[in-house]
């Protein structure tokens, strides 16, 4: 029989929050941590992050950044600046002219580099996945899979959220929680790209382009942004579009995404180069013709969208056809019909805010902790998802270290 393993803390999960709730207690003397990992490392999904840059944090954080039910304020507060946590472990950091914070060297080896030394001597039990967590006689126990039993006043749950099993996140830990009777948020992923009609998307497979979307709700703008927009055969890419993605529910039909393709420009302005185009190009066809103004693929498809034939001579363009096209690329519509839920980045979704206290504590539950994509927070690209995971783990682990020291 497997002996039971006694301990002050143990982490389930050795992910972004996970490593920082345990460098921060182990510098304030907790001794008696484990860290509980169902990959063969450690902080993998780290290292995928900002594409193998790591885009830690960003210079103008705040909690109107964040969406989700736990109001996150108070935690930014009380962990301060992620340039000056990274400080503390011995790690430099820079920032992009979009305010955008990576480790110096740009490299996120040096960001999972900086969290394991800091923590050097907690054990790292890896391949253990956590299956039970239940409360007897004041202690927390959690069983593995591989039948590992330990005892702990504290747990810090920092298993992460539903998306992209191969860093070993794919929520079945969330099932822990519902059966302690934890409120937890129905998943849905975020920060991903965005399904819509194949017919409308097909010709514009490959093109990126400059522009700003909206995403519109029951006919009204509830998001904007503006940035580069991919188009692949099935889905509409790019940053600005995995922004909105976190503000779609999974009532799709409810939503669109509208595309301008010139929004720099009024529409009249739009209209007025068209007619410039046209009468430079009177002997060419349409396509030809707008040419001129954007990449052919896109000609095709925005002429397709108004019915008229791309080899149609611009000549015979009508004055409302002139004012359809513009219309078109200021406001160019793709219905919203899904995720593309394998590339998504973070999960909306987990424990309810309702559940937590000021230190991320389940009430009700006292010593169980919950930190990272786990609580109900999310937020856009640019470094604020990893914000909030070294922010809830610090707190978190502060917390317990503070109860345990004192
Ligand atoms: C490709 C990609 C790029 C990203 N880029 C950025 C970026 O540049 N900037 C940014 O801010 N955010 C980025 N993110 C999001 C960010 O990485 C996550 O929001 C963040 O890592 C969440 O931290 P976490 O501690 O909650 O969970 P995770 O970092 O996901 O860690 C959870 C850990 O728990 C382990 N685990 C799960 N279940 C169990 C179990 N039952 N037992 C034991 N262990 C378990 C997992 O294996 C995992 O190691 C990116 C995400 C992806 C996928």
């Amino acid at each position: 029989m497997m002996m039971k393993q006694k301990l002050d803390l143990l982490i389930i999960g050795g992910g972004a929050s996970g490593l920082s709730a345990a460098v921060t207690a182990v510098s304030m003397g907790v001794k008696k941590i484990a860290i509980l990992e169902r990959l063969p490392r450690t902080g993998k999904k780290i290292l995928a992050t900002g594409n193998g840059r790591c885009n830690l944090s960003h210079e103008n954080i705040t909690a109107l950044d964040y969406q989700g039910s736990y109001d996150v304020t108070e935690i930014l507060s009380r962990f301060g600046d992620a340039e000056s946590f990274f400080r503390n472990l011995g790690l430099y950091c820079r920032t992009d002219e979009q305010g955008r914070m990576y480790p110096y060297s740009m490299s996120a080896n040096a960001v999972l580099d900086a969290l394991r030394l800091a923590c050097a001597e907690i054990p790292e039990l890896c391949n253990e996945t956590a299956m039970d967590l239940y409360f007897k006689n004041s202690a927390w126990h959690v069983r593995t899979e591989s039948g590992q039993e330990f005892v702990s006043r504290f747990v810090i749950f920092s298993a992460g959220g539903t998306v992209q099993p191969k860093f070993g996140t794919d929520g079945s830990a969330w099932k822990m929680l519902e059966k302690s009777g934890i409120p937890v948020i129905k998943s849905r992923p975020v920060l991903c790209p965005v399904l819509s009609d194949n017919k409308i998307l097909k010709p514009l497979k490959g093109l990126r382009v400059k522009g700003s979307v909206n995403l519109y709700y029951q006919g009204k703008i509830i998001q904007s942004e503006t940035g580069e927009i991919q188009f692949t055969e099935q889905a509409l890419s790019g940053i600005c579009i995995f922004n909105l993605s976190g503000s779609i529910n999974h009532q799709f039909s409810e939503y669109q995404i509208s595309v301008n393709l010139f929004p720099e420009l009024e529409i009249s302005e739009i209209v007025s180069r068209i007619y410039s185009c046209q009468a430079v190009r009177y002997g060419c066809s349409c396509e030809e013709m707008l040419s001129g103004l954007m990449q052919k693929s896109l000609a095709r498809a925005v002429l397709k969208q108004i019915r008229i034939k791309a080899d149609m001579p611009c000549s015979q363009l009508a004055d409302l056809q002139i004012r359809q096209l513009a219309g078109i690329c200021h406001d160019f519509r793709f219905p919203v019909l899904g995720f593309v839920k394998e590339q998504a980045q973070a999960t909306a979704g987990g424990v309810a805010g309702k559940a937590l206290d000021e230190n991320l504590q389940v009430k009700n539950h006292d010593g169980l902790f919950i930190t990272g994509e786990a609580v109900d927070v999310h937020a856009p690209c640019g470094g604020y998802q990893l914000h909030w995971a070294w922010a809830s783990g610090y707190v978190a682990g502060k917390y317990i270290a503070e109860r345990l020291v004192s």
